[in-house]
């Protein structure tokens, strides 16, 4: 017995000698939550239609980061993304690869190295430009397909958001779902399908491309999703690192339409609680919550905290220049602190959590 037990830790020890050991870590679990097209006006927005209440408002400290791209004053998603997720600025559309078109190494797939859990929670399809920027490697945000399969090599722990037709199209003899399960992954279609018994990875594809809005119905899934994540993901003693994203404020900012904005916005808002709840109760957590550029340049020229009233004013159609805030909560939040580069955001999570090379 004792001779099995001995040999069997031997292995153990050589097998977890393949995965880098990590330099003093000071935060075990980081929750980076995005809201794509989220400056300041887009939060005060939520902040007075809600009467006054976002949990965000809890955050210990508060940064700014510079978003222009590699090539462009004003970033697109791809750009904004890939600079949090690798650390460098890079060109408008691309993902997960630096500004001379190179693949590079995301905080995800660094996490995975070390040995974390790593998750994805959107409210767009997971092939979309901010969750791209963390798994995939393509000059073109709009690879669709291209970006899908880069899922295969990712073993992401696990997955949740809109795109099951780039996963399961039609055209290829094995889909990239039935590639994904051949690998081990349990690929279902709704959050009720996610069995929390499940020891497999998971990816959760709830719609065919996009999700509906909040507007039309979308309910309480994003933070449903978040917990659903966060107790998964806990399970791993390593830590863990999962990018959550409030995907369609951007949306709403590029329709000028304030509803679209503030409903998502507080969508949003309570995910954002869900992972403060988590930070509080598991130790050695960190929450992020940041944007990758404004959207709409939204102002702000009347309203009323009392009764929720906003009046608005919308400059464009599309993202625009500011700086964006970094909202932080939990351990280490105090480095977020300041006026810095987008990619310094990367910089940062990688030090926290260990993850030097
Ligand atoms: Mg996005
Ligand atoms: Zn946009």
């Amino acid at each position: 017995m004792h001779a099995i037990s001995v040999f069997l830790s031997t292995i153990f020890l050589l097998i977890g000698s393949f995965s880098h050991a990590r330099n003093e870590p000071r935060v075990k679990n980081i929750i980076l939550m995005i809201g794509d097209g989220m400056g300041v006006s887009q939060i005060y927005a939520a902040y007075t239609a809600n009467r006054g209440s976002l949990n965000l408002t809890r955050a210990t400290f508060v940064g700014f980061s510079k978003t222009y791209s590699s090539n462009e004053y004003i970033t697109d998603s791809g750009a904004g993304g890939t600079a949090i997720s690798i650390g460098e600025k890079t060109n408008n559309y691309s993902v997960g690869v630096d500004s001379q078109g190179f693949p590079k190494q995301t905080i995800l797939e660094r996490a995975e190295e070390y040995g974390l859990a790593t998750g994805l929670v959107v409210t767009s399809p997971v092939t979309h430009a901010t969750p791209a920027s963390f798994i995939a490697h393509q000059i073109s945000r709009n690879e669709n397909l291209l970006i899908a399969n880069d899922f295969i090599d990712s073993d992401i722990d696990i997955f949740i958001g809109g795109g099951r037709s780039y996963f399961e199209n039609h055209d290829r003899a094995v889909t990239i779902s039935d590639e994904l399960r051949k690998r081990g992954y349990t690929i279902v279609y709704s959050l009720d399908d996610i069995k929390t018994s499940d020891p497999n990875n998971i990816g959760c594809l709830v719609a065919d491309t996009n999700l509906p809005k909040v507007l039309d119905g979308r309910g309480n899934y994003l933070s449903r999703a978040t917990q659903i994540a966060l107790s998964r993901l806990s399970k791993n003693q390593n830590g863990f690192f999962i990018m959550i994203e409030g995907s369609q404020i951007d949306w709403g900012g590029h329709n000028n339409d304030i509803d679209y904005v503030v409903s998502e916005m507080i969508d949003f808002d309570e995910a954002i609680g869900e992972a403060f709840r988590f930070a509080d109760e598991n130790q050695g957590t960190l929450v992020i919550v940041t944007a990758d550029h404004e959207t709409g340049g939204l102002s702000i020229v009347d309203g009323d905290i009392a009764t929720g009233q906003i009046k608005v004013h919308f400059s464009t159609t599309d993202h625009t220049a500011v700086m964006v805030p970094v909202f932080a909560y939990g351990e280490g939040a105090e480095e977020f602190a300041g006026i810095y580069e987008n990619t310094e955001i990367f910089t940062k999570m990688i030090k926290l959590l260990g993850l030097m090379k």
